[in-house]
This record gives structure tokens, C-alpha cells and sequence, in this order.
């Protein structure tokens, strides 16, 4: 049975839907997870805001396709409601907190237009006031948002951490969509060799654009166990940096680029002692990767 959901980013293409909100194909992305009645959270990619690109095709036979305008046209007051401009975080994710379901957040004020940003408590159905783990979920950037983690997400994350967690009693699991230049470091270089465990490595890392401290902090809380990221589709190893685990999420969605077969990264918690184990389960229920971090 599974608890919980994680939708790493780049839930949708967004570039080029024309219509005025592109709430409509989140909805149908998330709709397995929905229909099922498993709770879910969602952080931000590059893709899901992404500029609108006119495509070259656009401008041969058979031409430009025509927009899609809301329905209700007696309040339509202009470009506002029917344009190509596309849909931004902050109106993708109100819509997806709105289902019951959803455990997503906006993340403070004062980290927009980076959305996507808070805390999950994991907690033992036998005593829910006690915490087994926090997950932390971060908006890496991308699309209409430089590819970066700020200084200023860093300061959030040591206040909150410090907040919920001033002893680093309680492990710690960071996602995130874009990898941090570490990824870069730890990659392997050809076949994916001890201490490092996936199955496909099949491109180059596609890291954030710099590095303002996020990996400093991390590295310095004894919590923190393993950084979960999406982006690169060809790649779904885990490899060890220092005593953090940095792992790849693998391609789950039907869209995006690459052919390689779909499947997802499960996480499993034991309670105790604290262990964190993980492995893929492909589209077609084989399972390989297994490895405890
Ligand atoms: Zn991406």
C-alpha cells in the first residue's frame, strides 16, 4: 500500500498548451494517484512554468492552431483569459492544493515566485504527535524562475530545520527536482559500480545553474540522510557524497524527452531502528536497484 506520493517536477510541458490555464492537464497527470485515493505532494520543475516557444512548425501548413478561450466568455475582459502567456506556479499550485487529497503547499511569501518550498511530518500511526521523519520539499527553479536554490531558501530551510528539529533527533530526506553540482562530482563515470546502484546512466548530469549553500547546510546536519532530484530522465542511480545519499527519482510520466522504460522510486521508512530503504518498480512490476541508505 502506498502512503504517499512525491511528484518530483515536471509534472507537465507547459510550454506551448494553448489555452489560459494549464490546471486541466495537471489535473489529468495527477489523476492515477486521485483516483486511487493516495495522498500526494507536488514540488515545481523547469517544465511545469515554462515560457511559451513558438514552434517552427507554427509558421508552415497547416499554420498557426487556434487558442483555446475560457468557456464563460461574458466576464472575458481581454489577453488576460485567452493567450498563449501560460500558467504560473502560484495558479498551478492553488489548483492542486484544492483536492482533497493533495499535500502540497505554496511555501512562505517571502520565497516567491520560488513556490513550493515546506515541511512533511511522517509520523507512526500509533503515536502521530511523534515524528519519525521530515521530508523537505524545495523549488529548484526552472522555467519562469532561474535554476537555482537561493541564499535565501537556505536561510528558510536552517530556521525551520532549527525550528522542528533544534537536536537533529529526527532523520531528514531532502526533494528537489533540478540536481545540485554535486551530483556532478559523485556521477559515475561509464557502468554504474559499488558504492553507487541504479541501472541506467545514459547522460551527462543537468545541474542548477550555481550553488548558493544549500549542499553546505545539508552536509553539515547529521539528519539529513539522501536528496531525492528528477530532470535527468537517462539517469536513476543512488551515490553516496560524504554521508549524504544523492539519488535519482526514475522517469515515471508519458511525456518528456528520452525512450527508456517508465518506473518509480519507492521509499520505504522503517521506524526502528531509522532505516530508509529504496528501489524501482518498473511500469511492468519488475523491480531491480534495491539499496538501503
Ligand atoms: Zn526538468
Amino acid at each position: 500500500m502506498t502512503d504517499l506520493v512525491i511528484y518530483l517536477g515536471d509534472v507537465i510541458t507547459a510550454n506551448n498548451i494553448m489555452i489560459a490555464n494549464a490546471s486541466l492537464y495537471w489535473d489529468q497527470a495527477i489523476s492515477p494517484v486521485r483516483n486511487r485515493g493516495i495522498p500526494w505532494v507536488s514540488v515545481f520543475g523547469n517544465h511545469d512554468d515554462a515560457a511559451f516557444e513558438w514552434p517552427l512548425e507554427w509558421f508552415s501548413p497547416p499554420g498557426i492552431p487556434p487558442i483555446h478561450c475560457p468557456q464563460t466568455t461574458t466576464s472575458y475582459s481581454g489577453d488576460d483569459e485567452c493567450s498563449f502567456k501560460g500558467t504560473g506556479r502560484l495558479e498551478l499550485m492553488s489548483n492542486d492544493m484544492k483536492h482533497n487529497g493533495s499535500f502540497s503547499s505554496y511555501g512562505p511569501r517571502n520565497l516567491w515566485p520560488s513556490v513550493s518550498n515546506y515541511v512533511l511530518q511522517v509520523s507512526s500511526p500509533h503515536y502521530p504527535p511523534s515524528p519519525v521523519a521530515f521530508l523537505y520539499f524545495l523549488d529548484s527553479g526552472g522555467g519562469s524562475y532561474p535554476e537555482l536554490i537561493s541564499n535565501d531558501q537556505v536561510k528558510w530551510f536552517r530556521q525551520k530545520a532549527e525550528e522542528i528539529n533544534p537536536d537533529s533527533r529526527v532523520p531528514e530526506i531532502v526533494f528537489w527536482h533540478i540536481p545540485s553540482t554535486a551530483y556532478k562530482v559523485v556521477a559515475p563515470k561509464f557502468d554504474i559500480r559499488k558504492p553507487c546502484v541504479g541501472s541506467i546512466n545514459k547522460e551527462s548530469v543537468a545541474a542548477q545553474e550555481i550553488e548558493t549553500g544549500i549542499m553546505d547546510l545539508l552536509l553539515n546536519r547529521t539528519s539529513v540522510k539522501a536528496i531525492f532530484v528528477g530532470h535527468n530522465h537517462g539517469l536513476d542511480w543512488c551515490c553516496p557524497y560524504n554521508k549524504l545519499w544523492l539519488c535519482y527519482a526514475r522517469h515515471t510520466g508519458y511525456g518528456g524527452y528520452g525512450d527508456w522504460p517508465r518506473g518509480a522510486r519507492i521509499l520505504q521508512i522503517i521506524q526502528t531502528p531509522f532505516s530508509l530503504h529504496s528501489w524501482i518498480r518498473m511500469e511492468d512490476g519488475q523491480v531491480h536497484s534495491e539499496i538501503i541508505l
